[in-house]
């Protein structure tokens, strides 16, 4: 094999190309226009999540770079050399393996577990420790030990999305988690015929995400996604098209805001607030019971007085649950979708 077919060859270099146009669009087009746009308001936020998504798209080298030039223009020429030699490698590795009768029983193998997990995916329960889960520091900058998987499905929740669940994004302490299945059996009484959607938890050992969250890092914070009605009827929000209900923005009432592209398809929809306010009610029970304690909820700040205004909501303004009062403009738009739930372990 000499160097140019080796290295040279006209869909490898198409094929970096593309990626790194996709890379360009990620990281430098989108987030402009999201700025111009005022869809997202908070310019330093965006600017740090596009430094991350160019450090995840191109690692490894990334990681041997400054974080400035990984940020530049001058970066660029570089991506489009690390998936031209990514390219390479991989589809050398992959002759390699092609040879071989045991690659086929490999990758059907793969395929066949993949196949079992998505009809059930609460079997990956079975992988967690046994042994006491154990929440090391905040919730901000803290890990996670012993932690447990949330469940992915129960009879009236499920949670939202099964790559995430894949990739181990659900972990919680295991009082926790007792907490949210026992709020949604209560659910089951006080809220029949409705679907819970729970969000995205911690990492299996806690820590920082590289997107997402800035907490959720020790096990103690959760999002649960809002419940909204059409006509009257449950809405399901999620789906691919709205980033799986973490998309969907409504205005300052809880009305699903149609102005904005992604929320297109969901006419005359708004948040049901007396099942959200139910929902929390439920979770406040289930984690006294527990041993645990809600420390804060966030939730746009302008959708409070619409929760608070449900004959549920009076009920939840009594136990004093503690809602966050300021947010930033960012965290504040975040918000009109999930609760973000922080706990604390009492005993
Ligand atoms: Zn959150």
């Amino acid at each position: 094999m000499n160097f140019k077919s080796l290295f040279i060859q006209r869909s490898q270099l198409l094929i970096a190309g593309i990626l790194t146009f996709l890379f360009v669009l990620l990281t430098k087009l989108l987030p402009l226009y999201l700025t111009s746009q005022h869809i997202i308001y908070d310019e330093e936020a965006i600017g740090i999540k596009a430094g991350k998504m160019s450090a995840l798209l191109t690692w490894p080298l990334s990681d041997l770079l400054s974080v400035h030039f990984v940020n530049s223009y001058y970066f660029i020429p570089f991506v489009f050399l690390h998936y031209w030699l990514l390219i390479v490698v991989l589809k050398q590795i992959h002759l390699f393996f092609k040879q071989r009768k045991i690659y086929r029983w490999i990758f059907g193998g793969i395929i066949l577990v993949f196949i079992i997990l998505r009809i059930n995916p609460n079997l990956l329960c079975a992988l967690d420790s046994n042994e006491p889960s154990r929440s090391i520091g905040t919730s901000g900058n803290g890990s996670l030990q012993h932690g447990r998987r949330m469940l992915f499905r129960g009879n009236n929740f499920q949670y939202f999305n099964f790559l995430s669940y894949l990739k181990g994004n659900c972990f919680v302490h295991e009082k926790v988690k007792q907490s949210l299945i026992d709020a949604y059996m209560i659910c089951e009484t006080t809220c029949p015929g409705i679907t819970f959607y729970t969000g995205e938890g911690s990492m299996r050992r806690g820590g920082p995400y590289i997107f997402n969250h800035r907490t959720h890092q020790n096990g103690l914070s959760v999002d649960l996604l809002l419940n909204y009605k059409k006509n009257n009827e449950p809405y399901d929000p999620v789906g691919l098209l709205n980033a799986y209900g973490y998309g969907l923005d409504t205005d300052e009432k809880g009305k699903v805001n149609k102005s904005k592209p992604i929320n297109r398809y969901a006419d005359d929809t708004q948040l049901d607030f007396e099942t959200n306010a139910r929902f929390l009610l439920a979770l406040d029970d289930a984690c006294r019971k527990n041993g645990v304690r809600i420390r804060i909820v966030i939730l746009k700040t302008a959708l409070k007085p619409f929760l608070f205004a449900t004959p549920s909501g009076k009920k939840l303004q009594d136990r004093h649950i503690r809602f966050a009062h300021t947010l930033t403009p960012m965290l504040n738009q975040a918000h009109d979708d999930h609760f973000h739930v922080d706990f604390e372990i009492v005993q």
